[in-house]
C-alpha cells in the first residue's frame, strides 16, 4: 500500500489510543491527513516574554512563572469562570478559563513552573490570556525552534497529553520517514506560477527556516487546494452541460401575458425586467439554464420567480419552488396565489406536515400534470414526489441548499428543469465563485420605487422607556412591529425564557394591544396560526426567535426589533431587517445589546460594535457582505457549511485569499476549455488527482 494511505497506528509515537484520539478528535486516520494537518500559526518558542512588557497588541506569546492562587467566578446557571494569578516576579496576571473548569484545577498546580502560551489581552486593565497553552517548564527542552509549528488541539487531547508540541513531534517522524510524494499538479502550471513543488511545500509547511519558506509553501498549498475545488466545479458543469440538453422554452405565451397584462398589480422595475429577460433567453437556448439570481431583501424575486415558472408553462412544462421553512413555503403559496387571482393556474403546497389524502392529491395531480406549479419545502426533492413534466424549479434563499441537493432536482425527469435559485445574501464574488461556480449570475440591483431607506438605531438594554416610546408612536399611527430573540441551539432552553420574558414584559407595557408570538418549538399549524393573526393585523406586535428570518412579507410592518442583536450575524442582521421597510412610510430597525461593561467576553465587544456600526451605516447588502466575509470568515458564514462544496478547506481561506482563488479560477477555466473530454496526456496528473479527491470527499462525491 502507498506510505499516505496507512494507517497512522504504525507510526511512531502514535500507537492505537492516540490513534483513536486523533480519528475521534481530528478525523485523521492516514498519513496523508496527519501530512495535511496543517499548523494554524507558527510561534518563536526561543523568546519568553516579561509578564511586566505584555501589551493586549501583541500576538502569541510566551511567559514562565508560577500560579498564585486559583479563583471561580459563577456566571450564571453552570456556567463558571475559572481565573489563575500567574507571575513570573516581573509582574502578574490572569489565565483564563470558560470551560473545562474541573479538569483544568486537577491538572495544573499552584507553585510548580510553567511554560504558558497564548494570546495576550485586557480585562478590567489586566492582562489575561483565556484558554492559554500551558506545559511544565521542565518538560520543555526548548527546541531552539524560532518558527515553530502550533496544531490544533482539544481538551481531550491535552488529557491525554496529545499537546500541540506532541503533534509537531509526531508530524517531524512522519515527514523523516515520508519519501518523495507525488506531485498533484503538472510541470507546466508550477513553473510559470513559480510554486514550488509538494513534497517541499509539505516539509515547509509545518517546520519553515524562514517567513519565505513558510510564504512559499502556503502559496503552492493554498493554490493547490483551491485549483482543484474549481477545477472540480467547472468539470461538473461542463459535464452536466455536456450530458443534458436544456427543455427549449419557444414562446412567451397566454399564460404569461394574461398575467402580465391584466393581474400584475405594479410596474416591473428596470432590474426585473431585464432579469426576466434574461432567464427567458437562457431557457431558449437547448443549453439547461443554471442561473443564481441576487438580489437583496425585499427587490422583488418573487414575482420574478412567478412570471418565469409562468413561461414555463406556456411552452408545456409544470415549474416547482422550494423554501427553507413551511411558513415561508406557506407565505409563497399565498403570494402566489393572490397574484394569480382567477387565473386558471393549478397551484399547490407540500411540506412535511401536508399528509394523508391530500398528500395523494397532490402527488397525483403531480404525475398528471394537473398541478401546474408545486410550492414546497425539503420534500419537494423526496424520492415519492414525480412530476409529469418539471421543466423549471426555483430554489429560494439558496445558501440553505446545497449543489447536492440541487442536483437531486435533476433526477426528476429525464432531462433536468432549468434551475433559478435565489438569494437575498449577496455573496462576494470569490465566495460566489467557489459556493456557485457553476451558476451564471443576475442581479437585481434595483429596489422598488418609493421605499425610503430603513433607519438603523443602537440601543443598549437599558434605554428600554426610549425603546417602548418610540414603538407605541408606530402602533398608534398604524403600523406593526417585530421583536426578535436569538435562538440558538446550545442554549434554547435560556433563549425560549428570554423570549418569554420579554412577551410577558411587553404585555404589560402594551396592555391596549394584542401581541403573536412565535417559536420554533411550536406547532407549525399553532405557528401558522399566530402568524396569521399578524399578517392579518389583528395583533400589532410579533414577538419570535428567528423562524421569521426569511421571506415573510408584512408590508404593513415598520419597525424590527432585534434583541441581543450583540448574538447574530451581519447577515442574518440584515436579513432580519429586510423584513420591514416595504411599504411606503419611514421604517426603523432596533438592535438593542447588553449594555456594555457588562458583557461577559469583554474581547468580543470590539467585533460587536464593528457589526452594529455597519448595520447603522448602511443598508447595501453587498457591502454587508463583504464585511461579514471579512469579520467572520467563510467557515462561519450562515449556510456555507451545508452548501456541498468542499467548504472544509485546509488551508486556504476564501475571505483573506481572494486572489489565489482567482488565479485558480483563471487556470481551471483554462484546463477545462483545452480539454473538453478529459483526453489530452499532459493533463492526466490533474484529472487522476480529481478522481482521488472526489472518491475521497463525500460533499464532491455527491455531486460527481
Ligand atoms: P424578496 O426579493 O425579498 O423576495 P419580495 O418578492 O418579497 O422580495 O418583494 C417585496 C415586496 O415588494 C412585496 O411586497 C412585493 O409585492 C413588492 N414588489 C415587488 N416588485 C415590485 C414592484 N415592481 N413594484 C412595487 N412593489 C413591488
Ligand atoms: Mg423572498
Amino acid at each position: 500500500m502507498n506510505f499516505l494511505q496507512q494507517d497512522i497506528q504504525y507510526l511512531p509515537g502514535v500507537g492505537p489510543q492516540r490513534k483513536r484520539l486523533l480519528n475521534s478528535e481530528l478525523g485523521i486516520h492516514t498519513n496523508e491527513d496527519l501530512l495535511t494537518n496543517f499548523p494554524y500559526k507558527h510561534v518563536d518558542r526561543t523568546h519568553v516574554y516579561v509578564i511586566r512588557d505584555l501589551t493586549a497588541e501583541m500576538p502569541y506569546v510566551q511567559v514562565k512563572g508560577r500560579i498564585l492562587s486559583f479563583e471561580t467566578f459563577e456566571m450564571g446557571p453552570r456556567k463558571q469562570r475559572l481565573v489563575a494569578h500567574f507571575t513570573d516576579g516581573s509582574g502578574l496576571m490572569d489565565l483564563v478559563w470558560f470551560q473545562g473548569v474541573k479538569y483544568v484545577k486537577r491538572q495544573y498546580d499552584v507553585g510548580v513552573e510553567y511554560i504558558v502560551f497564548g494570546k495576550p489581552m485586557v480585562y478590567q486593565g489586566r492582562i489575561n490570556i483565556s484558554h492559554p497553552e500551558i506545559e511544565k517548564a521542565t518538560d520543555v527542552s526548548m527546541d531552539n525552534l524560532n518558527m515553530q509549528p502550533a496544531y490544533r488541539t482539544t481538551e481531550k487531547m491535552k488529557n491525554s497529553s496529545l499537546t500541540s508540541r506532541q503533534m509537531g513531534k509526531i508530524i517531524q517522524t512522519l515527514l523523516s520517514l515520508t519519501p518523495n510524494v507525488p506531485e498533484t499538479l503538472p510541470d507546466f502550471i508550477t513553473r510559470r506560477l513559480h510554486l514550488i513543488d509538494r513534497t517541499t511545500a509539505l516539509h515547509q509547511i509545518h517546520f519553515p527556516q524562514t517567513p519565505q519558506q513558510l510564504a512559499a509553501a502556503q502559496l503552492r498549498l493554498k493554490f493547490e487546494e483551491l485549483f482543484y475545488v474549481q477545477l472540480n466545479i467547472l468539470r461538473y458543469a461542463s459535464d452536466q452541460r455536456r450530458k443534458y440538453r436544456g427543455y427549449i422554452f419557444k414562446r412567451v405565451g397566454d399564460i404569461f401575458n394574461t398575467f402580465y397584462n391584466e393581474h400584475l398589480p405594479f410596474e416591473l422595475t428596470g432590474a426585473q425586467k431585464r432579469v426576466i429577460r434574461e432567464i427567458r433567453n437562457d431557457c431558449a437556448t437547448g443549453r439547461q439554464m443554471n442561473r443564481l439570481l441576487q438580489g437583496d431583501v425585499g427587490s422583488g424575486k418573487t414575482l420574478v420567480a412567478l412570471m418565469t415558472m409562468l413561461i414555463s408553462l406556456d411552452n408545456g412544462y409544470q415549474a416547482c419552488m422550494m423554501a427553507p421553512t413551511e411558513i415561508l413555503a406557506t407565505q409563497h403559496l399565498q403570494t402566489l396565489r393572490s397574484l394569480l387571482g382567477d387565473m386558471p393556474v393549478r397551484i399547490e403546497l407540500l411540506t412535511s406536515t401536508i399528509k394523508g389524502k391530500k398528500r395523494e392529491e397532490v402527488l397525483q395531480g403531480l404525475l398528471d400534470g394537473s398541478v401546474d406549479i408545486l410550492v414546497g419545502t425539503h420534500a419537494v426533492i423526496e424520492e415519492a414526489v414525480q412530476f409529469r413534466n418539471l421543466g423549471f424549479a426555483v430554489i429560494d434563499e439558496q445558501h440553505r441548499f446545497g449543489v447536492a441537493q440541487r442536483a437531486k432536482l435533476w433526477s426528476k425527469n429525464q432531462n433536468p428543469p432549468h434551475v433559478l435559485v435565489m438569494t437575498a445574501t449577496p455573496i462576494p464574488r470569490t465566495l460566489a465563485m467557489t459556493l456557485y461556480g457553476d451558476l451564471d449570475v443576475s442581479i437585481i440591483d434595483e429596489l422598488p420605487p418609493g421605499r425610503k431607506p430603513i433607519q438603523t438605531i443602537h440601543k443598549s438594554q437599558q434605554q428600554e422607556t426610549s425603546l417602548y416610546n418610540g414603538i407605541r408612536q408606530q402602533i398608534r399611527e398604524g403600523r406593526q412591529v417585530y421583536v426578535v430573540y436569538p435562538l440558538i441551539q446550545e442554549s434554547e432552553k435560556m433563549d425560549l425564557q428570554n423570549l418569554e420574558d420579554g412577551y410577558n414584559r411587553l404585555c404589560e407595557v402594551f396592555p391596549e394591544y394584542s401581541i403573536s408570538k412565535v417559536h420554533g418549538k411550536m406547532k407549525t399549524a399553532e405557528k401558522d396560526a399566530e402568524m396569521q393573526r399578524f399578517v392579518s393585523g389583528e395583533t400589532q406586535i410579533l414577538v419570535a426567535t428567528t423562524v421569521i428570518e426569511v421571506g415573510v412579507n408584512v408590508p404593513n410592518a415598520s419597525v424590527m426589533v432585534i434583541q441581543n442583536a450583540e448574538r447574530f450575524g451581519l447577515s442574518q442582521l440584515h436579513q432580519l431587517r429586510g423584513r420591514v421597510g416595504r411599504g411606503a412610510d419611514q421604517s426603523y430597525c432596533i438592535l438593542v445589546t447588553k449594555d456594555t461593561g457588562k458583557s461577559d467576553a469583554p474581547n468580543q465587544q470590539s467585533d460587536v460594535m464593528k457589526r452594529i456600526n455597519i448595520m447603522c451605516d448602511t443598508n447595501d447588502g453587498f457591502r454587508i457582505a463583504e464585511a461579514d466575509l471579512k469579520l467572520r470568515g467563510p467557515g462561519d458564514l450562515e449556510g456555507t457549511q451545508q452548501s456541498g462544496i468542499a467548504f472544509d478547506l485546509k488551508i486556504a481561506n476564501i475571505a483573506q485569499d481572494g486572489q489565489i482563488v482567482q488565479m485558480a479560477r483563471t487556470e481551471a477555466q483554462a484546463i477545462i476549455d483545452n480539454d473538453p473530454e478529459c483526453a489530452r496526456p499532459e493533463y492526466a496528473i490533474m484529472w487522476r488527482r480529481l478522481r482521488e479527491l472526489r472518491k475521497d470527499n463525500i460533499n464532491w462525491g455527491a455531486i460527481s
